[in-house]
């Protein structure tokens, strides 16, 4: 420990934090991972090309999905998407996007950087967005509509999907949660103009950062890739590739951004892939026992995935009412719970939309997200259960 103090100050933290009962907390394959990140090193290549393209070929395989793209993260993706389809389909700068106030803040980042408007509808109770408050907010501006996923959950997804094709809008799929979520029995994101994943460390498919994004359109993936590097028309690897000698000509056609991914990133991404139903089942078990501990109280209301999908399980989320001293009962029994959002119409630079989102506002205020990871025993889940239902039997 002493020793450990010396060399690291920040593994001490870190050790003192993995006591605690955490919301999140990633498992890896460590020797595996080593493997495939060791071909990279010792075959010299770590950017762009190799090790990127195989795990784009596994991505397809496994969620049957035509094109994907791999990228630094699913921020980046989101950010290509709206500028994409600005540019494809002719928006004008302050077009309306109608979009989710629950949700982490890159969502509604990403419609800023196009100088797009963000139109917040309000959600349901599966804290994903009612299409009927997204349908009385459609305007002549209105081009795109970006549904979240929350938690793994698809929410009323089918219902939106139809009213973007009944007005003629886009439909973009922030799927940060969703790595492996089925509904009726098909990955998600088939039906959608583009969908967005993450594998952020904290993620279902966790790396250390990265996205991948996957157009319906064969010329959108075409553009993504030009665009993710800088609009540098052909990337070094492929250059390598497809001549004997290294071609080192290249156009650039339009403004792009440093957003692709890498392989270091690649690598553990590969190794994670072949374990995510594996680990998606196990979440699935977790939230079980918590359903079959909580289910019976009255004090609480279950955010809980709907009929005919098949979720990821990245979050189990629950309402409780004064919060505050919930959280403060469970953390003074060193469990750690998340809360998955604040209202974002809350955020000063989105003051204009303040408070217009009850059901989101409401939401932000009850909602916890319960210790849901890998490395959680069957007692740690008994004892957040209990501590949980003991604090909401004093304060709610
Ligand atoms: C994590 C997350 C993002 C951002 O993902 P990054 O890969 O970190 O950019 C976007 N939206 C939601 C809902 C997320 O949870």
């Amino acid at each position: 420990m002493q020793l450990v103090k010396q060399i690291h100050p920040q593994l001490t933290f870190l050790l003192k934090y993995r006591m605690a009962i955490n919301v999140f907390w990633p498992k890896f394959r460590t020797d595996e991972v080593l493997s495939q990140i060791r071909e990279c090193l010792e075959n010299g290549w770590t950017g762009l090309g190799f090790k990127t393209l195989e795990f784009e070929a596994k991505w397809k395989e496994y969620t049957g999905l035509q094109n994907a793209h791999f990228l630094s993260s699913n921020t980046a993706g989101l950010h290509l998407a709206f500028n994409i389809f600005k540019s494809q389909y002719k928006w004008n700068d302050g077009d309306e996007v109608i979009t989710t106030p629950i949700t982490f803040v890159s969502t509604n980042q990403a419609i800023l950087y196009e100088n797009l408007k963000a139109v917040f509808a309000d959600v349901d109770e599966s804290s994903c967005l009612d299409p009927a408050s997204v349908e009385s907010l459609i305007t002549k501006r209105t081009r795109a509509v970006i549904f979240v996923g929350i938690g793994g959950n698809t929410g009323q997804l089918d219902k939106i999907i139809d009213l973007c094709k009944t007005y003629n809008l886009k439909l973009i799929l922030d799927a940060a949660h969703m790595a492996g979520t089925k509904f009726n029995g098909k990955h998600i994101g088939h039906d959608v103009d583009a969908v967005v994943f993450s594998f952020q460390s904290v993620k279902n498919l966790p790396t250390a950062d990265g996205g991948m994004i996957c157009f319906k359109e064969g010329k959108h993936d075409a553009l993504v890739r030009k665009l993710s590097w800088l609009g540098i028309s052909k990337d070094t690897y492929t250059r390598l590739n497809n001549n004997r000698n290294y071609d080192w000509r290249y156009d650039v056609e339009e403004i792009g951004y440093k957003y692709h991914g890498n392989s270091i990133m690649a690598a553990i991404a590969l190794v994670q892939l072949n374990y995510l139903d594996e680990d998606n089942d196990q979440r699935k078990r977790i939230c079980a026992q918590y359903d079959r501990n909580l289910n019976h109280s009255n004090k609480i209301r279950f955010v809980k995935p709907v009929a005919f999908c098949d979720s990821s399980r990245h979050l189990y989320q629950v309402c409780v009412n004064n919060r505050a001293d919930v959280m403060a009962h469970l953390q003074k029994n060193e469990i750690y719970p998340g809360v998955h959002y604040t209202d974002n119409t809350q955020y000063k630079i989105f003051a204009y939309a303040k408070d217009t989102c009850p059901n989101a506002k409401a939401i932000s205020e009850s909602v916890l997200s319960l210790p849901l990871h890998l490395n959680l025993v069957h007692q740690d889940i008994e004892k957040v259960s209990q501590t949980l239902l003991q604090a909401v039997d004093i304060f709610s």
